[in-house]
């Protein structure tokens, strides 16, 4: 079994839209959807919940109040700021360090963990579907990416499905390590903007760091030749496999109004630049 990593720098590179163009293509794949801060490949594969379940997150500190005797220590050494004055804690601000429970000197003081989220088992058009729903403000999102890619690779194992596909996190931080680390190959969506060739940079520096191999296409590419050249360049020059091209298109959001991927909607120019880029990968990963 094959797993394909999509990721970007940021939101709204076309990321998702093309991951569903993939598993459109792909046939026979598990899909999971590890942007789990802005999960949105629902909205296009349409899945049927086959099976729900809660994701604890991190310890949140809770002070009974009947126990406590108001010594004031627990406020002294939060280094959060996370109990007010009246010995009450903050459920956002509390990190869980769990110093407070510990010099607490009647015991007054429980952690407790939190329920931060749900992750879902599903079906689709495509294929199964591993996804999640983050609660608000909560963190440990690298550990629910962990979670639902876990849960999408027993899937294909079990089943003997060839390939995964991962829709991953965007940006360098810790859910997208969680979503690249151990993955046969890492597609980046790159867009042509100064601030994208800058993303696109620390995000290579990233996959090579984890020796994952990876490979390029642009989306939006004649929102600007020259960058769009400059990183084609920068890829043939750190000879890193580039797929191709798609121009900017309407399509996209077309497509996703009416809950499909681009090449289910159309079979016009933008479609079949993905098919060839779909080609491209498929030969990258048999070989
Ligand atoms: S340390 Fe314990 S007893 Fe003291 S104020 Fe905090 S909860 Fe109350
Ligand atoms: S667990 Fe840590 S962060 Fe949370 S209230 Fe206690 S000391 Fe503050």
């Amino acid at each position: 079994m094959k797993e394909i990593v999509i990721i970007s720098g940021k939101g709204g590179t076309g990321k998702t839209s093309l991951t569903a163009s993939f598993a459109a293509l792909a046939k026979k794949v598990v899909i999971a959807d590890c942007d789990v801060d802005a999960a949105d490949l629902h909205l296009i594969l349409q899945p049927e919940i086959l099976k729900k379940e809660q994701f604890k997150g991190g310890y949140k500190a809770v002070i009974d109040k009947k126990k406590c005797i108001e010594c004031g220590k627990c406020i002294e050494l939060c280094r959060f700021d996370a109990i007010s004055e009246d010995y009450v804690v903050d459920e956002i601000s509390c990190e869980g360090c769990n110093v407070c429970a510990y010099f607490c000197p009647v015991k007054a003081i429980e952690m407790n963990q939190s329920l931060s989220g749900e992750f879902f088992i599903s079906d689709t058009r495509f294929g199964p579907f591993v996804h999640a729903k983050l609660g608000i403000a909560e963190e440990n999102s690298g550990k629910l990416v962990s979670l639902v890619r876990n849960n999408a690779k027993n899937i294909a194992r079990k089943d003997g499905y060839d390939i995964m596909l991962v829709d991953g996190s965007p940006g360098v931080g810790c859910p997208v390590i969680s979503s690249i680390t151990g993955a046969d190959y890492v597609i980046v969506v790159a867009e042509p903007t100064l601030s994208g060739i800058h993303d696109l940079k620390r995000i290579l520096e990233l996959t090579a760091h984890f020796r994952v191999k990876t490979a390029v296409c642009i989306n939006k590419f004649d929102i600007n030749l020259g960058i769009s050249n400059e990183i084609e360049n920068y890829c043939k020059n750190r000879n890193l496999k580039f797929l191709g091209k798609i121009p900017y298109d309407e399509i996209f959001i077309m497509a996703m109004i009416e809950k499909k991927c681009v090449v289910e909607y159309s079979n016009g120019k933008v479609a079949n630049k993905i098919r060839d880029i779909w080609r491209e990968i498929l030969t990258e990963i048999l070989n």
